[in-house]
C-alpha cells in the first residue's frame, strides 16, 4: 500500500475503538513508513455525533492537550450518541512543533478539499472532508495563535449558504461560552476545515483558544469549558468532563468582524516590532498600535505605527523580528447580533 489513507475505525460500530489513521509515506529512513495519527471513536447508541479535532496546525496546544485528556477521561457509559477525537490531526507538524507538515510543507487548514492521490497533508484533508466530516452532526476544530502570534481567545464559525445549518452553528457557538466570537466570510470554496465542514454538510465550529506555542491555566480552562459546553449543548454528555468544578455562567458574547485588509498593520520591510496595546484593548483609528524598530540602523528613531481602523485588538505578532508581509497587529470590528 503506497497511497491513500487507511482508516481502522468503523463509524457504525457501537462501543470504543482506538487506533491510528495511517498515511503511507516512503522516506529515506523507512521505505514503508506510515504517518500514524491517533483516533478514538466512542459510540453509545443513537444520538448526536461530534468530531473533535486539534493539531490542524502543529504548534497550537490547547486543543491537543485537552483532547488527549478527553480521550483518557471520556466514559462511554456516560455519553449518548458518538464522539470521534483526533487530537493531532497533522501529526508530522505536531511532532516538530510547527504550523505546517515537515514532509510536504502542507498547511492542513489551507489544504481542503484535498486530493486522495496527493501529498500526505492533501490525502488527510481529502479523508476528513469526504469520509469523516459527513458522518458527524458537528465538527469542532481547535486552533490558537501558534508560535508566532498572540490571539484573543474566541470562538469562530464561517458563514454558510444553508440557512438552517448556519443558524444552528450560531446557536452552538454561543453555547460554547466565549466572550468573543467571529463569523468569518471565506466563501463556499474555502480551503479551511470550516469550508470543508460546510461542503460536507455538517456544522463547523472553531476558535482561537490561546497562542504563543504554549498554554496557560486560563487558556486551558477556556478550552475545557468550551468542549464541555458543546458536549452538553449537543446532548452527548450530561455534565462537564474536562472542567474542574461546575461550569460558570458564560460571559456576554461580543461578536466580531474581521473582513478588511485595513484592519491589520503589515510590515513593509525588515524590522523589530514592539506592541503598544494589549489584546482586548478597545482602540480608535489613529491610535498608537506599536513601534517598529530598525536594529540595523540604530540612528533612526523607531517608527510609530497607528491603527487605520478602530475596534478590539485581537492578535499581534510575538516574534519581534519581522519581514515585509508579516502581519504585526490586528483589530476586529465589534458587531451587533
Ligand atoms: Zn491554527
Amino acid at each position: 500500500m503506497h497511497s491513500g489513507l487507511v482508516n481502522p475505525i468503523d463509524l457504525f460500530r457501537e462501543g470504543r475503538q482506538a487506533g491510528h489513521l495511517a498515511i503511507p509515506y516512503s522516506v529515506d529512513r523507512s521505505p514503508y513508513y506510515q504517518i500514524r495519527i491517533p483516533i478514538l471513536r466512542l459510540k453509545n447508541g443513537e444520538g448526536p455525533s461530534l468530531l473533535l479535532m486539534a493539531g490542524n496546525h502543529g504548534d497550537e496546544y490547547e486543543g491537543e492537550l485537552q483532547l488527549g485528556r478527553l480521550m483518557r477521561q471520556l466514559d462511554i457509559t456516560k455519553i449518548r450518541g458518538a464522539v470521534t477525537i483526533l487530537p493531532m490531526a497533522n501529526l508530522p507538524a505536531v511532532m516538530v512543533a510547527k504550523r505546517c507538515s515537515p514532509f510536504d510543507g502542507g498547511n492542513l487548514n489551507r489544504a481542503f478539499p484535498g486530493d486522495p492521490a496527493g501529498t500526505p497533508t492533501a490525502r488527510l484533508a481529502h479523508f476528513l472532508e469526504h469520509d469523516l466530516f459527513p458522518h458527524h452532526d458537528a465538527v469542532l476544530d481547535l486552533h490558537s495563535g501558534g508560535t508566532s502570534m498572540a490571539h484573543l481567545s474566541c470562538t469562530l464559525i464561517e458563514r454558510q449558504a444553508d440557512a438552517e445549518r448556519f443558524a444552528r452553528a450560531v446557536t452552538l457557538m454561543r453555547a460554547m461560552g466565549a466572550a468573543h466570537a467571529f463569523i468569518a466570510d471565506n466563501g463556499p470554496a474555502a480551503p479551511t476545515s470550516m469550508g470543508a465542514a460546510g461542503r460536507a454538510g455538517t456544522i463547523g465550529l472553531s476558535g482561537e483558544f490561546g497562542g504563543g506555542g504554549t498554554v496557560s491555566p486560563e487558556s486551558m480552562a477556556f478550552t475545557a469549558a468550551a468542549i464541555d459546553r458543546l458536549l452538553v449543548a449537543l446532548g452527548i454528555a450530561g455534565e462537564p468532563v474536562l472542567s474542574r468544578g461546575p461550569l460558570a455562567a458564560p460571559p456576554a458574547l461580543q461578536l466580531l468582524s474581521l473582513s478588511r485588509h485595513s484592519q491589520g498593520i503589515y510590515a513593509g520591510r525588515r524590522g523589530w516590532f514592539e506592541p503598544a496595546v494589549p489584546l482586548g484593548a478597545h482602540v480608535s483609528a489613529g491610535d498608537l498600535a506599536g513601534w517598529y524598530h530598525d536594529l540595523e540602523r540604530l540612528e533612526q528613531p523607531e517608527e510609530a505605527l497607528r491603527f487605520a481602523e478602530g475596534g478590539i485588538v485581537i492578535s499581534h505578532r510575538l516574534h519581534c523580528d519581522s519581514q515585509a508581509g508579516d502581519c504585526l497587529i490586528q483589530v476586529a470590528e465589534p458587531i451587533d447580533g
